[in-house]
């Protein structure tokens, strides 16, 4: 095992990851930029070295100084958490390079299944089912509407580099694909250094399915289940769910062992997230390959009981995987709310600013992974998510029960929260029947 980990990140992840380092018996040092001084969690780590000012770029995403801070603290490994560095192929190399473990895959391992139009390549040959559409990245206009007809209207034009939901186009007749091809490639090159792009078939009613799976350094993976992310605004998840309701096991397996097939392909090691659109007769399509831990990871730990950053770190150590396939059991039904930094009746407007009302739910089932107490200022520069609240129950109704009891014993100010969203969408009759699809929160919110 690791001596001493750096978590190259901020907030509620870096605070899971230094509980799951204490647990481990491992020292986690933690680094921060001027804006995250005050943070509470920073009293829990081992050692925290400041490393730029508040904007991303001269801190959190600034691989030079993160390693340098790596190298005084003398660590074995580096955490990158979600978001930040953690999906960049040149961290990891970066990490290599001066010897460092990355706490993740291999920078070829993530480069095959980080890139869109690589992954499906190895998606195909591992016998993932995916969308239909163009074998590569499309070179010229005519290509593009060669394919669009083959696969039928609509389509959705897509960077091979993208990410974080931006730049995707759909287009439903052949005017506007020939309108957009072109703009979306420069704008790919702009936002993401590769203006490769892609079409696909684009599914009007999907629901977001997606696999966690967990691979070793000795060629082992499993998977454990699936989640349900289909609540989501502008392409970004509010609540995520596992199991996905009415889903057999029977239905879903082949999916998962799908997923397995990929990253052992891919030799990859570390926790991987295969995302799919599901339609409305069960069938699947791969969307892409998430290389790092998700935000969303606790719902899967509370119904499998599977520590998933204790086994990311584990393997990444070199151990053996701790579980079988055949050890992962379903327990129960867990539910996740992301709860933002953000009012959600005016257009979801971040609201920085001081907190002086903390006062979080408890009692059975309910778990808070958060890094805000009483007197804490959301910084404006990060994200806004603010606390995760993940709830366990026997069935998808008691769960659906007790997150709304939680959510009613949860009180913030002034700032505005997500919160009373959560509840609405808790006693909402369709979400509670369970099915809803990706567009089901904009159109509730129209
Ligand atoms: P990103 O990497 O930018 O997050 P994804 O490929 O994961 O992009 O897609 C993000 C979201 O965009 C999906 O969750 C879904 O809502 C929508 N989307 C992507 N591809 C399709 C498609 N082929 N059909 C319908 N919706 C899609």
């Amino acid at each position: 095992m690791f001596n001493r980990i750096l978590i190259a990140n901020r907030g509620e992840i870096a605070l899971r990851i230094i509980r799951a380092c204490r647990e481990l018996g491992v020292e986690s040092v933690c680094v921060y930029s001027e804006a995250d001084k005050d943070a509470p969690y920073l009293k829990l780590c081992d050692r925290a070295i400041c490393i730029g000012p508040a904007a991303a770029k001269e801190s959190y995403l600034n691989i030079a100084r993160i390693i340098a801070a790596a190298e005084i603290a003398d660590v074995d490994a580096i955490h990158p958490g979600y978001g930040f560095l953690s999906e960049r192929a040149e961290f990891a190399q970066a990490c290599r390079d001066c010897g460092i473990e990355f706490i993740g895959p291999t920078p070829e391992a993530m480069a095959r299944l980080g890139d869109k139009v690589a992954c499906k390549n190895a998606a195909k040959e591992a016998g993932v089912p995916i969308f239909p559409g163009s074998p590569g990245a499309i070179e010229d206009e005519e290509e593009a509407v060669k394919v669009a007809h083959k696969i039928g209207f609509p389509v959705i034009i897509k960077a091979s580099a993208g990410g974080g939901g931006r730049g995707m186009r759909v287009c439903h007749n052949e005017m506007t694909l020939r309108a957009n091809i072109k703009a979306a490639s420069t704008e790919a090159l702009a936002a993401f250094g590769n203006g490769a792009v892609f079409i696909e078939k684009y599914l009007e009613h999907a629901q977001h399915v997606e696999i966690q799976v967990i691979g070793d350094k000795h060629g082992n993976a499993i998977h454990l289940w699936e989640r349900n992310c289909s609540v989501q605004r502008r392409h970004q998840k509010l609540i995520e769910e596992a199991p996905s309701p009415g889903l057999t096991r029977e239905k879903i397996r082949p999916v998962c062992e799908a997923a397995v097939r990929l990253i052992k392909l891919a030799k990859y090691h570390g926790a991987a997230t295969c995302e799919f659109l599901m339609d409305g007769k069960q069938d699947f399509y791969m969307l892409e390959v998430n290389t790092r831990v998700q935000v969303e990871h606790p719902v899967t730990e509370m119904i499998t009981g599977v520590d998933i950053v204790k086994t990311m770190i584990r393997v990444c150590a070199g151990e053996k995987l701790p579980y079988s396939q055949d050890e992962i059991k379903v327990h129960g039904h867990a539910i996740e709310c992301r709860i933002n930094a953000e009012d959600p009746a005016r257009n979801f407007m971040p609201q920085p600013g001081t907190i002086t009302t903390w006062q979080p739910p408890g009692g059975p089932g309910v778990r808070m992974d958060t890094h805000v107490v009483t007197g804490y200022t959301v910084p404006k520069y990060y994200d806004s998510m603010v606390a995760k609240l993940i709830v366990h129950d026997d069935s998808r109704e008691l769960c659906i029960n007790r997150t709304a009891r939680a959510l009613r014993e949860y009180k913030v100010e002034p700032i505005k929260t997500t919160v009373p969203l959560h509840l609405r969408l808790m006693e909402n009759t369709d979400f509670r029947k369970g099915g809803v699809d990706i567009h089901f929160l904009e159109r509730l919110l129209k």
